[in-house]
C-alpha cells in the first residue's frame, strides 16, 4: 500500500463500538477472553428529566455486560458502565440510553445478534458454536438470533418484491436426546444472479426443508407465487459446497 496513512490505533474503532455509542477505557486481555471496559458516550439530554425536565442528580453508574462479537474466535464481552440519575422534583430515576449499543436487557450487543445471525444463516455454524464464540448460554444465543432474523424479516415488508432465485437450505437447529431439530432458511438469490449483492435472508421457518419450503411456499399469495422463476437448494449464498447433513457439535 504505498502512500497509505494510518490512523493511530484505537480499540473503539476497531471494534466498531463508536456505531454503538460506546467508547473503550479499558482493555483485561484473558486466555480465552477479552473484556473491553466501556462508557456510553455522553448525550446532551442524559442528565434531563423525561417527566418534568428538571437537571437530575447523578445517582453513581451500574455496570452492563454484554457479549460483543468474537475477535478470531475469542470471545469478546463488553463491561459498560451506565451513568444513572435521580430528579428530586419527581423521584424519577433513569440511566443513560444504551440502545445504540444493545436492545434493553438483552446480553448481546447489537453487532454480536449481527454476527450471530450471520454465522448461522450464512457460514452454516451451529447455535452451539455461536453460543460458544460469544460465551453465552445455548439459550441466550438461540433467542437472540430468532429475534433477530424476525426483527430484520419484519422490518423490510417489500423483502418479497423483485425474488426471481429462491435459495431453500435446511439447517440443523439443535440437537436433543430425541433427534435433531430443523430450521429451513429460505433465501433470495436474484442478486447474485445478477451480480448486483449479497444474497437476503427472506424467512426462517421451523421444519425440515422439502415439507417447510412447501408449507411456507403456500402461505405465498399466488401472484407472488407465479412471479418468480426458479428456487435451489443451497448450502449457503455464493457458491459454497454442500456441507454434510449432520453437524458434529460439542456440548452445548
Ligand atoms: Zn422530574
Amino acid at each position: 500500500m504505498p502512500g497509505a496513512t494510518f490512523d493511530a490505533p484505537d480499540l473503539t474503532t476497531f471494534a466498531r463500538l463508536d456505531e454503538f455509542g460506546l467508547v473503550v477505557v479499558g482493555q483485561r486481555l484473558e486466555p480465552d477472553r477479552v473484556v473491553l471496559a466501556c462508557r456510553v458516550v455522553a448525550r446532551d439530554d442524559d442528565a434531563f428529566c423525561r417527566g418534568c425536565g428538571a437537571v437530575g442528580t447523578p445517582r453513581g453508574t451500574v455496570s452492563r455486560h454484554l457479549a460483543h462479537e468474537p475477535f478470531g474466535w475469542r470471545p469478546v464481552t463488553l463491561l459498560v458502565r451506565v451513568r444513572c440519575y435521580r430528579c428530586e422534583a419527581c423521584r424519577r430515576v433513569w440511566r443513560q440510553d444504551t440502545t445504540a449499543a444493545a436492545e434493553p436487557r438483552a446480553r448481546l450487543s447489537r453487532a454480536a445478534v449481527h454476527w450471530a445471525l450471520v454465522g448461522l444463516v450464512v457460514q452454516h455454524l451451529t447455535v452451539a458454536r455461536v453460543a460458544e464464540a460469544l460465551a453465552v448460554a445455548w439459550h441466550t444465543a438461540n433467542a437472540a438470533v430468532l429475534d433477530e432474523g424476525r426483527r430484520v424479516l419484519i422490518d423490510d415488508e417489500a423483502r418479497f418484491d423483485h425474488v426471481a432465485v429462491i435459495g431453500v437450505d435446511e439447517h440443523v437447529w439443535r440437537h436433543t436426546r430425541r433427534g435433531e431439530k430443523y430450521v429451513t432458511v429460505v433465501i433470495d438469490l436474484t442478486p447474485i444472479r445478477d451480480g448486483t449483492g449479497p444474497a437476503r435472508l427472506l424467512d426462517m421457518v421451523e421444519g425440515r426443508s422439502k415439507q417447510a419450503f412447501k408449507t411456507w411456499l403456500a402461505g405465498r399469495p399466488k401472484s407472488w407465487r407465479d412471479g418468480w422463476r426458479s428456487w435451489r437448494w443451497t448450502a449457503s449464498p455464493g457458491s459454497r459446497p454442500l456441507p454434510p447433513r449432520n453437524y458434529p457439535t460439542r456440548s452445548r
